[in-house]
């Protein structure tokens, strides 16, 4: 199947008719082409989303928000098909998909529709001035998303419902990796009436299709989502240009296992956290910090539930673990294992490749839980983003936040203990932008979502997505 660009509501072909091939990682096949958009794609997009504007920021929000409703209303009635496309396109277990990834896709416009009609600006009286100051929070024009591979509906429209929400209109590109539920929301914002040119979806390479928005110089702010290499070169590109940026970037995430937590549930969320999606989630907890004295017996506990994780085709009900996203990846993933083995870390369950009778082709990977000797080796400072973690001893709490401070990222934290003042203390020194206590990825979306360090600059979610999608001018008027 082909897909196509989606420009000024309605589907395009790119300009220079070059295609990228698409791969079903389940099995290996390619199983259709995306654009390969150029500059004049983008340009395209551009000029469709700065004629819609001058309406589309005009429009009332009460209008804004129902049509932000009706695109939630249209994913959620379409979630059987995305979710086997999503399925489809990322490897990902179809339960998943349905479970989780569409479902918030819809969340996501839902809480944005509500969100905008309760965002508000202040105002300040100027004592003893005869004045009053109020902040215009205004739309800020023509934005750019780009998005990664991992989630891909969900973190599209964490960005875009936002975006649009708040009165811009958008230039957008998801991965070229995972583009199929980006193409068909294209389609649902046509049957939700949202105006012609609001949203525009261009497909292609980072390289050329990406870079193309970045450095293009009337879109002024850019949200992304993906590595931090990369999230490192649009900073270089677009701050000279003065660019608002939101970069929401990759991590190493410490899960820290103190001997008093609830144990059973400890070792239910600690399997999920770290393989859920194939390890293939920026929060996972991918590096597993234990107490000593609980150690040995939580490897054994761990391991033998690791083991029972079932590696299958992503259709499968009973598949927990589906195929990693793409084949260079799974290399990349691959390339670690050896690394810790170099490393002398040792491979206490996976570590293989796993052929899937009937899809010899697809890339799977066992879920592999490495020892290792100590937390500065590679596989335990650089993101693998793939399902492998590691797991090592600590004696006490200033040696395992040391620890978990001690890598270039901070995204996340999970932190299992019943005692108080030990969790006051601990999320206080975690230096990451969210830290989970006695749970894993619970999301409250109006919370502040974003990391620290390598893991990125600004914060998304609830106001604080609604206050990046809009220029705040003060107003001061002498009485
Ligand atoms: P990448 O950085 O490779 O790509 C992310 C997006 O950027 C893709 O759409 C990609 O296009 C595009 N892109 C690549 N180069 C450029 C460029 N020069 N200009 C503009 N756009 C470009 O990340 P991945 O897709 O590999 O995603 C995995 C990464 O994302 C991991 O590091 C993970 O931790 C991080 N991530 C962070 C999250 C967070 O909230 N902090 C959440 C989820 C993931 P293309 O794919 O076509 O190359």
């Amino acid at each position: 199947m082909n897909i196509k660009n989606y420009i000024n509501g309605n589907f395009h072909n790119p300009s220079s008719n070059e295609w990228i091939d698409n791969f079903c990682p389940a099995n290996g096949d390619i199983y259709g082409q995306i654009p390969n958009s150029s500059k004049a794609d983008v340009e395209n997009a551009y000029i469709a989303a700065k004629s819609a504007f001058p309406s589309w920021s005009r429009t009332t929000l009460e209008e804004r928000s129902r049509i932000l409703l009706k695109i939630s209303e249209g994913i959620e009635a379409n979630l059987d098909k995305l979710a086997k496309a999503e399925s489809q396109d990322n490897g990902k277990p179809i339960s998943l998909a349905k479970a989780i990834d569409i479902p918030r896709a819809s969340s996501n416009f839902r809480f944005f529709a509500n969100a905008i009609t309760q965002f508000a600006s202040e105002s300040h009286e100027s004592v003893g001035m005869n004045a009053i100051n109020y902040t215009l929070r205004q739309s800020i024009g023509v934005v750019g998303c780009i998005s990664p591979w991992n989630l891909p509906l969900y973190l599209f429209t964490w960005k875009i419902a936002p975006a649009i929400a708040a009165g811009n209109c958008v230039v957008a590109k998801p991965s070229e990796v995972t583009p199929m539920t980006a193409y068909l929301l294209g389609e649902i914002c046509n049957e939700a009436g949202l105006p012609k040119g609001v949203l525009n979806i261009v497909h292609g390479l980072g390289t050329s299709t990406g870079q193309a928005i970045i450095e293009h110089p009337d879109i002024k702010a850019i949200s992304f989502t993906g590595g931090t290499a990369t999230g490192a070169h649009i900073a270089r590109t677009a701050a000279p240009m003065f660019k608002k940026l939101s970069l929401e970037l990759g991590g190493k995430n410490p899960n820290i296992i103190f001997a008093d937590c609830d144990y059973d549930d400890m070792l239910k969320t600690t399997v999920k956290s770290s393989f859920a999606n194939q390890g293939q989630i920026c929060l996972c907890g991918s590096r597993i910090f234990v107490e000593a004295s609980i150690y040995e017996k939580f490897k054994t506990d761990f391991v033998k539930k690791v083991k029972q994780l079932k590696v299958g085709h992503p259709s499968k009900n009973d598949t927990n673990i589906g195929a990693l996203v793409s084949k260079p990846h799974l290399e990349k993933v691959m390339d670690y294992i050896k690394i810790a083995k170099e490393e002398n870390g040792k491979i206490l369950c996976g570590g293989n490749q796993v052929t899937v009778t009937g899809f010899e082709n697809g890339y799977y990977l066992e879920p592999t839980v490495i020892e290792v000797p100590t937390d500065e080796c590679r596989v335990n400072q650089e993101e693998i983003f793939g399902p492998v973690v590691t797991i090592m001893p600590f004696k006490t709490e200033d040696d395992v936040l040391q620890m978990a401070n001690k890598v270039k990222y901070g995204l996340s934290a999970t932190l299992w203990t019943n005692d108080l003042k030990r969790t006051m203390r601990m999320s206080h020194q975690i230096q990451a932008g969210i830290v989970w206590v006695n749970t894993w990825l619970m999301r409250d979306l109006r919370t502040p979502f974003g990391g620290m360090k390598a893991s990125g600059v600004g914060r998304e979610g609830g106001f604080e997505a609604l206050r990046f999608f809009t220029e705040p001018k003060n107003v001061c008027i002498k009485y």
